[in-house]
């Protein structure tokens, strides 16, 4: 197994993941959020292999350029948002002024298909393509464990009137990627704290 660290970073409490194989001494980021100086602590003593990305956001993906420098390692993202890498208008950065300055990054290393899956840090991730939100939003999924950027909230749903985003093809994700993964399904969000499938199937009010 590996261990899980959070915390929200920068001004939209954007949360990052560092997935800890503690056994191996490899961990992975996904979403390293915007003023990431934050992880560096705690990946102190570790391998990083690999950044993910739920989707190019700008608060998802503000430190990307630090974090890559600092560690070297490739960056993952869906291929219908490769492009926002690059593009400040469609990572949202330009939208946005008293919040972030115009952002712009080298492209992604690797890009992500629905159904693919990854071995990293000694485990199998599964990319579940889960648009709707923006159009090359994933979800993560290991064993118990879905990792889901915008998509699902505790109580809430990721807001689709954003360029790119679409409200029925958000519930189309939810109801045929999500909700099926079981009650028992740990669902960690990009904003806000962890919930299950079974807890948001009885409270959330979205669904
Ligand atoms: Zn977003
Ligand atoms: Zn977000």
């Amino acid at each position: 197994m590996f261990k899980i660290v959070t915390f929200p970073l920068g001004p939209l409490e954007t949360n990052v993941y560092l997935l800890l194989n503690e056994a191996t001494k490899e961990a992975l980021i996904i979403d390293p959020g915007m003023n990431p100086d934050r992880i560096f602590k705690p990946l102190e003593g570790y391998e990083v292999k690999a950044i993910l990305l739920t989707h190019a956001h700008f608060d998802h993906i503000g430190g990307l350029k630090q974090v890559r420098d600092r560690y070297g390692c490739p960056v993952y993202i869906h291929h219908e948002e490769a492009e926002w890498l690059t593009s400040a208008e469609w990572n949202g950065s330009l939208r946005w002024p008293q919040v972030t300055r115009p952002m712009t990054f080298e492209p992604a290393e690797h890009l992500l298909e629905d159904g693919q899956e990854l071995e990293l840090i000694g485990h199998t991730f599964k990319v579940l393509h889960t648009p709707g939100h923006s159009p090359g939003s994933v979800s993560f999924l290991h064993d118990k464990h879905l990792f889901a950027g915008d998509v699902l909230f505790r109580t809430s749903v990721g807001r689709t009137d954003l360029p790119g985003g679409n409200p029925r093809e958000l519930f189309k994700s939810i109801q045929e990627k999500v909700l099926p993964l079981g009650d028992h399904m740990n669902v960690y969000p990009g904003h806000g704290p962890a919930t299950t499938v079974g807890y948001e199937k009885q409270h959330n009010p979205f669904l």
